[in-house]
């Protein structure tokens, strides 16, 4: 049977719970444990593919195809293992999962309430994730106070009494905040926030402090009497140079030998090179020469909403030795033509709604045009498919049926299997598909090998009616998922580096092993920073 570890927010939200939970996560790995990581998710709706990116950072897309909170990225990337839809349980998949119980009549004669009816709900999906590992890290999202979060607290509150004392901790991560006025670190918040779980009935273990300055003796002593933990319990989690040093900041004050402690867990070893190797290639790389990427999407307020694509671009940049000078272009606002003039490769990122499009199809076209190497990624595939049979075949009006229902040039047309699809949520093309890869290609060079597979998230697709005419102008069809004949990848001939895709391979890099893609890219552009300059004016 699994361990659990439970890990809860106090005082204010955006504290860094996830990169806490996938940071103990690391060390646990690495001293031979198996182990997982769920996230719970207060909010009702059912997963997060219903919500903007604006709001709530990127959508992760996992191999089983679960729309999810970007901390499973984190838990990925951090663990280097691949979660999966029991990763994540949200409010809304709880109650409706009681709730069409109820109607089913499994409850016959009981009243269905919050407890012990969702609680039960939530410890069983606890047990379904845990199932095979050592260890178990459950993040509850919000914060405690929180109404919403109320029931996920009470069914980890039940977790310690329902079994062994030893098979349950918890760890709290809370803010220490430092007034500059009287030049002091405060503690009250945290005792406060301390004091509601103990009212919930939970006794934290490890009380993890987010704070600008170093805590003092004295001020740990404060937390550990208040708190009723031992001082060694209290552990500092100043602002990191990266989240990818977190590990290695709590490994120092022992945390990880206080959860084995209070576990009674032995380590079967201590394996942390692989990771301390990259936290100093990681270091390094801040001194070295930069390589400028656009990302010409419409999300640019909210940089969350790039993130797995931001750290693929970071990763492949880490593995080639440079630094990534991101520039996020607004492609609805008119400067970006002059921006994109300077950059060394450009991304057109994924995205939904037709707002910007234009602006997409033009910094293809640019990308196309100057030989500036291109990654397209999802709709930036189908906006370099559109701008190539504009450009190229001379079909004016070509277009998506998403943003133009009537064009005459269906280029990327919707799904036959999305027809019917009538209800928005969990209903795309999601999750991982395999994809042939076509031999003597550019991705078949990349990749290595001639099948991958890779996830998806799109309703879209370039229209296979047009794949031969974009061939013989010099766009080839590279990649095709054959059952359901879908193009997956299309590449220039005669352009130094041209590449779009229909899946999201960002979802898969890892810090660990960068992504074949990504690292190609970053060659690329490499390259290119060193002959720009000769390059054409920009006319669109
Ligand atoms: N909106 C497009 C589609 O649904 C692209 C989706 C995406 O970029 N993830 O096909």
């Amino acid at each position: 049977m699994s361990k659990f570890i439970f890990v809860t927010g106090g005082v204010v939200s955006s504290l860094g719970k996830g990169i806490t939970a996938a940071s103990v996560g690391r060390l646990l790995k690495s001293h031979g444990l198996s182990v997982t990581i769920v996230k719970c998710d207060p909010y009702i709706n059912v997963d997060a593919g219903t919500m903007a990116p604006l709001q709530h950072g990127e959508v992760f897309v996992t191999d089983d195809g679960a729309e999810t909170d970007l901390d499973l990225g984190y838990y990925e990337r951090f663990l280097d293992i691949t979660v999966g839809r029991d990763n994540i349980i949200t409010a809304g998949k709880v109650y409706q999962s009681v709730i069409s119980k109820e109607r089913e009549g499994k409850y016959l004669g009981q009243t269905v309430q919050v407890i012990p009816h969702i609680t039960n709900e939530i410890k069983e999906r606890f047990f379904k994730a845990s199932k095979g590992y050592d260890i178990t890290i459950i993040e509850i999202g919000g914060t405690v106070g929180d109404i919403e979060s109320l029931p996920f607290l009470e069914a980890a509150r039940q977790m310690r009494p329902d079994r062994n004392h030893n098979d349950t901790i918890y760890i709290h991560v809370t803010l220490i905040p430092y007034l500059s006025s009287s030049d002091e670190l405060k503690t009250k918040p945290t005792q406060h926030s301390v004091n509601k779980l103990r009212e919930i009935g939970i006794d934290p273990d490890i009380i993890v402090c987010r704070t600008e300055k170093s805590l003092s003796r004295e001020i740990k002593n404060k937390i550990a009497l208040f708190c009723s933990v031992p001082q060694e319990a209290v552990i500092e989690a100043p602002n990191a140079p990266s989240i990818y040093h977190v590990p290695d900041i709590l490994k120092k004050q022992g945390i990880n030998e206080q959860i084995m402690m209070l576990l009674r867990l032995r380590s079967k070893k201590w394996d942390y090179e692989e990771w301390s190797s990259y936290v100093s290639k990681l270091t390094e790389s801040a001194n070295r020469p930069s390589v400028k990427i656009a990302i010409a999407g419409k999300y640019t307020q909210l940089k969350d909403s790039y993130k797995s694509l931001v750290e693929a671009l970071e990763q492949a940049g880490i593995a080639n030795e440079i630094n990534i000078d991101f520039s996020f272009l607004d492609v609805q606002h008119k400067n970006f033509q002059t921006d994109i003039k300077k950059v060394d490769g450009i991304v057109v990122p994924g995205g939904f709604g037709d707002r910007g499009i234009e602006g997409k199809i033009d910094t293809v076209k640019f990308a196309r045009e100057n030989n500036i190497p291109f990654l397209g990624i999802c709709l930036g595939m189908q906006c370099a498919v559109i701008e190539f049979a504009r450009n190229v075949l001379n079909l004016k009006k070509a277009h998506s049926t998403e943003f133009n229902k009537k064009t005459p040039h269906k280029v990327v047309d919707i799904m036959e299997a999305q027809k019917t699809v009538k209800e928005k949520g969990g209903t795309m093309r999601l999750g991982a598909y395999s994809c042939a890869l076509k031999p003597s290609s550019l991705a078949k060079k990349i990749y290595g090998k001639s099948a991958i597979k890779e996830r998806h998230r799109h309703r879209y697709e370039f229209n296979p009616k047009y794949m031969t005419a974009c061939a013989k102008k010099g766009l080839i069809t590279s990649g095709i998922h054959k059952k359901m004949n879908l193009p997956e990848m299309v590449e220039l001939k005669n352009h130094p580096w041209f590449l779009a895709v229909q899946f999201h391979p960002e979802f898969k890099s890892r810090p660990l092993s960068s992504h074949p893609l990504f690292d190609s890219f970053i060659r690329a552009s490499i390259k290119q920073s060193k002959t720009s300059g000769k390059r054409k004016e920009f006319k669109i």
